[in-house]
């Protein structure tokens, strides 16, 4: 916690983060494939070559928003550290935002930018296991599916000692059939 703030403590370090990761070679312009820039007074890039103009927040989540990127990278920061789900009015009291409108729009847009719009497939070693979600059911077992429990299949990429990319998808039993479909 202390490394992340002092580390992303202005705006300007945020967007420094964002150019590395944008041009991890150092600038490239992306008309002309200058590698030289001005920075301007609007904090863009401007190509020294051609005159282009960009914004590292360009194609993200934070582009053209009103907040801060230090409270983006402390929403960020709080949402990937919560072992167990987070919610719009935990964001709220976490950044001590005014409204909970603002909380709700930066989760949902977090959530958005979490899931990749292609769905490529994962990769290199994945562990496979199926969830039952919902509480037990009178009259019924742990594994008995009723009208408030769904059965839900789970995939996702080994990385080291934690996890990557996931996916998951409801199935309606655990039949092999089920299973080796999703899989
Ligand atoms: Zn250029």
């Amino acid at each position: 916690m202390l490394e992340f703030e002092d580390r992303f403590r202005t705006e300007d370090a945020c967007r420094a983060y964002l150019a590395q990761l944008r041009w991890p070679q150092g600038f490239r312009c992306s008309r002309c494939g200058h590698s030289r820039a001005w920075r301007t007074s609007r904090h863009l890039w401007q190509c020294c070559a051609c005159s282009h103009e960009v914004s590292v927040t360009a194609g993200t989540v934070f582009h053209r928003s009103q907040l801060p990127l230090r409270v983006w990278f402390q929403a960020i920061w709080w949402v990937t550290n919560q072992k167990s789900g987070v919610s719009a009015l935990g964001l709220q009291r976490t950044l001590g935002l005014s409204r909970y409108e603002t909380a709700w729009a930066i989760l949902h847009k977090l959530r958005w930018a979490m899931t990749r719009p292609g769905r490529e497939p994962l990769t290199e070693e994945v562990e496979v296991d199926e969830i039952y979600l919902g509480g037990v059911e009178p009259g019924g077992g742990k594994r008995h599916l009723g009208r408030t429990k769904a059965l839900v299949a789970a995939a996702a990429e080994v990385q080291g000692g934690g996890i990557g990319r996931i996916h998951l998808r409801r199935i309606p039993d655990a039949s092999a059939e089920s299973l080796v479909g999703f899989v």
